[in-house]
């Protein structure tokens, strides 16, 4: 299971998207960004993607 808390990424927020692979994790995370953070589709590009990564954890 991988994690990654909504405010590693510098939003005051307790989210912590998660997934079993990292194409579910960023899935969630960019569904949670557009409907809270009022993010859009376009603005999950390479450097975003890569932030979530670097914030992610693994989980046993
Ligand atoms: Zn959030």
């Amino acid at each position: 299971m991988l994690t990654a808390a909504c405010k590693d990424a510098g939003f005051e927020c307790d989210y912590v998207a998660k997934g079993n692979t990292e194409e579910e994790l960023l899935k969630d995370v960019a569904q949670h960004a557009i409907k809270v953070h009022r993010m859009q589709e376009s603005d999950m590009t390479p450097e975003m993607i890569q932030k979530v990564k670097s914030i992610t954890h693994a989980l046993q």
